[in-house]
Parts: structure tokens; sequence; C-alpha cells
């Protein structure tokens, strides 16, 4: 199948072309994101392959449909970038990755973690600089802290294990399902309320869905318990982040480490270090000593980028060979469970 993919970094070309080598499609790498003014790009193309940050919303649809596209796939679980009734409408089938390595993201946010409460990132910054003094740089342990997991699915239920089995934390979670395994070592279901008020670490692994879009908002920080560090690789709107700020200049957030970001799609995946960057709230964020970003980077290991490229691939030659599309996501689909 004739594909367009958007957003391909070079790693995108290593691991897509090497796990072509099975599928022979026909591949033709844009490294632009798309959105309106890049869907002309994919014109004559059967399909697009896409990411995180690219913009699916109905006009780009409408664009790419026009243009002969009948196959969305995604390179990544997440599909909130996609306007999928519009999808539906247009008669095009959007295809994602529902699990490539659950363990690349759940091991990048134990490492984010461990990295903000210990301080490594700051003490790394001054070795650089010959400086050995360890002013500053006290930490707190993990083990018999209180940490809350907002969402035990693949990821979420991995870090709620290495937590509580690894670490000696008490973990608390917050999700629509219980999880009998987690109960079973320990991990105690508690209302979303509940968790914020208990605990001192909460760690976001829940979908961006109207439900929980800004599940952090200045309401849930005033409730939450004084200190609490926050934790987000899932997805940047569940946070509102001028309440974060808010609550960071007031001492009632005591930490943050985010690997998403709600505007990342105007910033990440992207070299700027030579540009003005104009988004004054992000960069306010950064100017915090108890604050640590990344740049949506918990998916890239070795091991799920060869998945992902696997069954983006595998998914767009059932849609060629016109077979079940097993990891077609709909509107209706997505329905029943409220997102
Ligand atoms: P998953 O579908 O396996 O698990 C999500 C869990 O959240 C489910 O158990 C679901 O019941 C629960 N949930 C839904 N609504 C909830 C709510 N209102 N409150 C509490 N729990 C709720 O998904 P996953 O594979 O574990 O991925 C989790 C998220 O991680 C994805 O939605 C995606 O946004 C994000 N992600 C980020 C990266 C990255 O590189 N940073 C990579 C992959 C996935």
């Amino acid at each position: 199948m004739r594909i367009a993919v958007f957003s391909a970094k070079r790693y995108d070309h290593r691991f897509l072309a090497a796990a072509n080598a099975r599928f022979q499609h026909d591949l033709v790498f844009f490294e632009p994101k798309l959105d309106l003014d890049t869907a002309k790009l994919a014109e004559g193309f059967a399909g697009v392959c896409v990411l995180v940050n690219d913009c699916l919303d109905r006009a780009v649809l409408e664009h790419l449909k026009a243009g002969g596209v009948t196959l969305v796939a995604l390179r990544c679980a997440g599909f909130n970038n996609v306007d999928l009734q519009a999808a539906d409408d247009l008669g095009i089938s959007v295809v994602r990755v529902p699990a490539y390595s659950p363990d690349a993201v759940a091991e990048f946010t134990i490492g984010l973690l461990l990295t903000l409460e210990r301080k490594i990132h700051r003490a790394w910054a001054r070795v650089r600089d010959d400086n050995f003094a360890l002013d500053g740089l006290i930490g707190r342990n993990l083990h018999g802290r209180v940490i809350g997991v907002v969402g035990t699915g693949r990821i979420g239920a991995l870090v709620a294990r290495a937590l509580r089995l690894g670490f000696g934390c008490e973990v608390l979670a917050s999700d629509l399902t219980v999880d009998a395994e987690l109960a079973a070592i320990g991990v105690r279901y508690v209302s979303a309320e509940e968790l914020l008020e208990r605990c001192d670490i909460v760690t976001l692994h829940c979908p961006l869905t109207p439900d929980t879009h800004y599940l952090i908002n200045a309401a849930t920080i005033e409730k939450a318990k004084p200190g609490l560090t926050i934790v987000n690789t899932s997805r940047g709107a569940l946070i509102d982040t001028s309440a974060l700020i808010e609550g960071l200049k007031r001492g009632r957030i005591g930490g943050v480490a985010l690997d998403v970001y709600e505007q990342e799609a105007d910033l990440f995946f992207a070299d700027l270090s030579d540009e003005i960057v104009q988004d004054d709230v992000f960069q306010r964020l950064l100017t915090f000593p108890n604050v640590l970003v990344t740049g949506h980077q918990a998916f890239l290991t070795e091991e799920a980028l060869a998945a992902i490229a696997a069954t983006t691939l595998a998914n767009i030659a059932d849609a060629e060979a016109s077979r079940p599309l097993h990891n077609r996501v709909t509107a209706i689909s997505v329905q029943p469970a409220g997102h």
C-alpha cells in the first residue's frame, strides 16, 4: 500500500524500513507533522501513517479523503488527536498500536520519579561543572511512601507492581475496573478524591478522554495532600498546566515530572534550540527547580520502536488485503467505556 508517513524522524525511517522488508509497502517519509497545511502532501496516497501530535480533525480528514486516503495508521496507542466520528463519516479506517511496550513507558515513569525525588538531574548538572557540593540535593525515599496510580491498565499496572513489590510503597489506585492481581499484592483501589487526599505522589496512566481532561486542576490541587508530587507520562491535557504552576508557586505542589504537556504539539519532537519559544506557560514551568520535563520520550526504546513498526505495517497489510482490522478504533468502539 502507498503510505505517506508524517512526523517521520530518522529513527522512524530506520525501524519502519527494517520491518518493511517483510511487507514491501511503498512508504514515503515526510518530516513535517500532519495538519491542514501539510495534508496536501498525502494526495494520491492510499493511507497516512501518523503520530500523537499530528492533527486529524474533521477538516484534515476531509482533505485526506478528497486526495484518496482511506486509512489512518497511528504509530501509537492513544488516538485523542483523531476525530473518530469524522473518520467514520468519511469511511476512513483508523488503526493503532494498542500495546507496543508498556514496559518502556512504565520504566521511564519510574526513572522520572527517581530522578525528581533524588534530584539526579540537578546533581548531574553540578558535577559537569565540577561542583560536588551536596547542599540542596537532599531527596526522599520511595520506600514506605503513599503513591497513587491513576489508571491501572497496561502501563499503570506495571508501575503499581514495581512500586509495591520493588520499592515497598503503599500503593493506592483508581480505575474504572479493579485489577484483581494488583489487589492481591496489596494495591488498594480508592476513589480519585481519596487518592489525591492521601498520596504523597500521584502518577497518571489513564487515557485522555472528556472525563479525564484536566483531572488535575485548581480544585483538585486544593484538595490534594499539600506537597504532592505529580508524574505524568500519559497525556498532557490530564493536567491544567496554569493551575499546576499556581500550585507550584504556592508550594501546594511539591514536585512535577512530565513527559507530556497539553500544548506539546507546537513544541515536542522538534529542535527549537535556536528559536524563541513563544509558549510562556511552558517556559514558566521550566523555571522551577522541582520540575523535570522530557519531550514525550517514554516510549522511545529499541524494543518499542521495533514493535510499533511491526504492528503498524501489519495493520496496513490487513487493510490492503481487506482482512479484519483487529486494531481498528471507531467512534462506536470507544463509546461503551464512555471515552
Ligand atoms: P490502557 O488502556 O491499557 O490503560 C488505561 C487505563 O485507564 C484503563 O485501565 C482504564 O480503565 C483506565 N481509565 C480510563 N478512564 C479512567 C478514569 N477516569 N480514571 C481512572 N482510570 C481510568 O492504556 P496504557 O497502554 O496503559 O496507556 C496509558 C496511557 O499512556 C495512554 O492513554 C497514553 O495516553 C499514554 N502513553 C504515553 C506514552 C509516552 O511515550 N509518554 C506511550 C504510550 C502510552
